[in-house]
């Protein structure tokens, strides 16, 4: 049993994943991309990928990087001023997805019923996605986090086949770590990532599936925390915000694995 667990981890992909947010202009966004590129070098250890604001996709279509956007909107097209539908973002460039992100929960009030409907978007169009989940500080001081997050798992993904489930992948961030320079502690995102694998396989029943998911690790990862982060046994990788726009601390935290 053990030794199927060492298995599931080993082969599970590992993942690290910029998200640049609104930040940056053309030229700084290529030489980002650019400059991560030429740093990268042989490590195939990790998939390194990059969400840069949509603007700059196509400007980034030649990177040997895979490249993703930050949003989207599941209709195939029509009256939705200001949005981007998958074939748009697919035309320029890209190739997975995030979905959920917190700022897009809080922000701009998008509810575990609407991101079902961006999952269905992705899979139909068979755009890969990064499925993003985490509870507020409030419902962490309760101690409530599991419950919330499994709730947001329910909602929204757990509808998928289990041929679906096997391509996703799932960011767990904590809402009170993003950008605060707060890090959970590695007992924090081991307890959650693993009760985060357990729904999966009772929902499933199967541990297989749940042992094939990705779940990457969100909330102020940077250089100095990512080692001991990722040596969590459900820990594959991370979403990563702030460190994300320096090439060096993004592959610094790459090459943690
Ligand atoms: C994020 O917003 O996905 C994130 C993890 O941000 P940061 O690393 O800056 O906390």
């Amino acid at each position: 049993m053990v030794k199927e667990k060492l298995f599931a981890k080993m082969s599970r992909k590992k993942i690290v994943a910029g998200n640049w947010k609104m930040n940056l202009i053309a030229q700084e966004a290529i030489a980002l991309v650019e400059a991560i590129a030429q740093l990268k070098q042989n490590n195939t250890a990790v998939e390194l990928m990059v969400f840069p604001p949509a603007i700059y996709l196509q400007a980034l279509k030649h990177t040997s990087l895979k490249v993703g956007a930050q949003n989207f909107h599941p209709a195939e097209k029509g009256a939705f001023t200001g949005e981007l539908s998958l074939n748009q973002l697919k035309d320029v460039g890209a190739s997975i997805v995030l979905i959920g992100h917190s700022e897009r929960r809080e922000l701009f009030l998008e509810s575990n019923s609407f991101l079902k409907e961006k999952v269905d978007a992705a899979f139909a169009h068979k755009m890969p996605i990064i499925f993003c989940c985490g509870e507020p500080l409030s419902i962490r001081e309760a101690g409530t986090a599991l419950e919330f997050v499994t709730l947001q798992l329910t909602e929204s993904l757990f509808h998928l086949s289990p041929v679906q489930m096997v391509d996703v992948t799932i960011a767990y961030e904590p809402i009170w770590a993003i950008g605060t320079g707060k890090t959970a502690t590695v007992e924090e995102a081991e307890a959650m990532h693993k009760g985060i694998r357990a729904a999966i396989e009772a929902h499933y029943q199967s541990s297989v599936i749940a042992d094939s998911v990705s779940i990457l690790y969100g909330g102020s990862c940077n250089a100095t925390n990512a080692a001991e982060l990722f040596a969590c046994p459900n820990v594959d990788g991370g979403l990563i915000g702030g460190a994300a726009l320096d090439a060096a601390s993004f592959i610094a935290i790459a090459n943690a694995f």
